[in-house]
């Protein structure tokens, strides 16, 4: 019988595997993953779940019997350690598998601070895995002190929970301003003062010397000689594809597993999707970190081992919760030399990226009108005149028309 192995059981892998069985794959399906949880979604993480507002099952992104009523064999716990391409088998534990089509959905791991700066000193965390959160829970006691290494969604959202659980909380970016990576200044503008009405002290354009603590950590010390004391520290520092078995098995690497239009890797019958995995995007490698994508390119695969030939046409759109804020962002603002604020008393609600005159991205904060005139305008390739737009008086549903 035709066997599919995918590796991960994260959002993609398990994206993959439904999608199989929803276009009617009959063959095999093997799940593997290294972690013990079933698949899971990883955004509530630093949401809802970090809060303490939802149980651990509203995380899974299946019930307990879909796995085997679908007849996908979900190995969990199992990390894959060797891919041979040639012979078409993967190895993990003690056993050794064959595969007829692999596909990588491997994630990412995070950035962690270097031992050499205290990166391995207890009450250090990264939020990742669901078990990252579990240990990190414990530590989130009103009146405790968090300092947070890096102003990034992941960051920000961390830092509204903590303030929200009572706890005092610092944000030190290294960079002149929190969100420069991945958004435009007026977007990091209304977050910064979002975070400091709600007594989060910021710290743009600073970086981090070293975490000071024999055993577990006391104080970051930061570049320009201040010591902050620390209860626990977050580093949200950015996430790398986790590539190295792809690598190893001698597979095309370029910024994560490299994929063709299709989702195919370098290596026969081996595919790839989701965070791991970079895809040709007008004339570059492009990856994406997030769930739409994860599924969209999963889903391609899936298509695409059951014959579809089709290429990915990406529709990216991301979210953010922070307090009362929820930030939906449609489009890729990479590229982007202008952008139009619309704004409704004086506080921006939308921020609209511009390449020329060509509409790429929309950040629209507690604006979902925003987002899904944005998104369709995006996705169906228009563009909508920059002054019309930034006028107030302009109804976003006409520009649909
Ligand atoms: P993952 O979900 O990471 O799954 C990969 C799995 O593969 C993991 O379980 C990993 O352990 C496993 N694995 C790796 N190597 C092996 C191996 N050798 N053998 C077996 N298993 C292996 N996205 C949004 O769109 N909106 C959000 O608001 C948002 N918030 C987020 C908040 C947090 C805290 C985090 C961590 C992520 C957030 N994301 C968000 C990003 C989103 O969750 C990811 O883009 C998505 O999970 C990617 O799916 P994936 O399947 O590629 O990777």
């Amino acid at each position: 019988m035709w066997h599919v192995v995918i590796i991960g059981a994260g959002q993609a892998g398990a994206a993959c595997a439904v999608k199989l069985r929803a276009l009617k794959f009959d063959g095999e399906i093997t799940l593997i993953g290294d972690e013990p949880s079933p698949p899971y979604q990883r955004p509530p993480l630093s949401k809802a779940y970090l809060l303490g507002d939802i149980e651990q099952e509203r995380l899974w992104l299946r019930s307990a019997d879909f796995w085997s009523e679908h007849r996908i064999n979900l190995r969990l716990d199992q990390p894959v350690l060797a891919i041979d391409t040639g012979a078409r088998r993967v190895r993990f534990g003690d056993a050794d598998l064959a595969y007829d089509e692999l596909v990588l959905a491997t994630g990412a791991v995070p950035r962690r601070l270097p031992a050499a700066v205290g990166g391995n000193l207890e009450g250090v965390f990264t939020v990742r895995t669901l078990s990252d959160v579990d240990r990190m829970r414990a530590e989130f006691v009103a009146g405790r002190r968090l300092v947070i290494i890096g102003g990034g969604y992941i960051g920000l959202e961390a830092a509204a929970v903590g303030r929200k659980l009572g706890l005092s909380v610092t944000v030190v970016e290294m960079a002149p301003r929190i969100l420069q990576r991945v958004a435009a200044s007026e977007t990091a503008d209304y977050f910064r003062r979002l975070h400091r009405d709600n007594d989060v002290q910021i710290l743009e354009g600073t970086g981090v010397d070293r975490l000071l603590g024999e055993t577990r950590v006391l104080a970051v010390k930061l570049s320009d000689g201040r010591e902050l004391p620390a209860d626990f520290v977050i580093a949200g520092i950015g996430i790398t594809p986790c590539d190295a078995l792809a690598s190893a098995a001698g597979i095309m690497i370029e910024d994560g597993i490299r994929t063709n239009a299709r989702g195919r890797t370098s290596a026969e019958n081996v595919w790839a999707a989701g965070d791991c995995a970079s895809f040709p995007l007008d004339g570059r490698q492009v990856r994406l970190e997030s769930v739409g994508n994860a599924i969209d390119q999963a889903e391609l695969v899936a298509a695409n081992i059951t014959g579809a030939e089709k290429d990915y046409v990406p529709r990216p759109w991301f979210w953010s919760d922070q307090y009362d804020c929820k930030l939906q962002i449609a489009g890729l603002n990479s590229g982007y030399d202008r952008t139009v604020v619309r704004a409704g008393q004086g506080v921006p609600t939308s921020i609209w990226y511009y390449a020329s005159d060509r509409l790429l991205a929309v950040d629209a904060m507690n604006d979902p009108k925003a987002f899904m005139v944005g998104k369709r305008l995006i996705e169906s390739g228009r563009t909508v005149d920059p002054d019309i737009l930034a006028d107030m008086a302009t109804d976003l549903k006409s520009l649909m028309r």
